[in-house]
């Protein structure tokens, strides 16, 4: 079989170790380290799918080929959806996620008497090609925050947050493939697995 190579356009490993993982052959997922000489662009959308389409669109400016670019995070339903797209930078500093979980527990143990504290993660997927971008596809896992974070799987939120579909657990405590089974970041790529086939890619 003929593979099709894939640039992910994120300096976020363990997103990178996702897509890898869920995204089928014929794929072949290629990450950004293979360019370090492409700066970061500045991620000042205001949702998921526009940070997706910034990040998508301006790594395919400068690679030929298909790019893929995820925007993704945790929303809280008693935060008004926070931290939302801030969520990698929630503590105020860019991917300090013990940090961030610290910040977000803080704030809900603030709030006594409201849990269960509904919660969804949230994934945009951007395809771009030559600098614009072809198609967007949103995936989203429901469940709610925990006071008592457990596990050491997965990564960001993941101790915090019991899906629905796995209600004892948190998504830390999920194996790699049960969390791949429900997972946002699995069902936004899902839908763009089908985009590229259909589109004949
Ligand atoms: P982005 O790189 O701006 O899309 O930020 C994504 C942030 O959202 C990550 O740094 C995590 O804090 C959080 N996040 C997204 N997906 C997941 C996940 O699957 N598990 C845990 N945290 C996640």
């Amino acid at each position: 079989m003929t593979t099709i190579p894939v640039l992910i356009a994120t300096r976020n490993a363990h997103k990178a170790k996702e897509i890898a993982r869920i995204l089928p052959a014929p794929y072949e997922v290629h990450t950004m380290a293979e360019h370090p000489e492409i700066p970061d662009p500045v991620e000042d959308g205001t949702t998921f799918a526009a940070n997706a389409a910034i990040k998508a669109e301006a790594v395919s400016a400068r690679v030929p080929g298909l790019v893929v670019a995820d925007d993704s995070g945790i929303c809280v339903d008693l935060l008004n959806g926070a931290p939302g797209v801030m969520s990698a930078r929630f503590c105020g500093e860019h991917g300090q996620d013990e940090e961030n979980n610290r910040k977000l527990l803080r704030e809900l143990a603030a709030l006594p008497g409201q849990a269960p504290y509904r919660a969804h993660y949230a994934c945009a997927i951007s395809l771009a090609e030559g600098g614009r971008q072809i198609a967007s596809f949103l995936g989203t896992v429901e469940g709610q925050i925990t006071l008592n974070p457990a596990g050491t799987g997965g990564f960001g939120y993941d101790p915090l947050f019991i899906p629905d579909d796995f209600s004892n657990r948190t998504m830390a405590q999920l194996t790699p493939q049960e969390k791949d089974s429900i997972s946002h970041r699995a069902r936004a790529l899902q839908k763009l697995a089908r985009f590229l086939a259909e589109r004949g890619n």
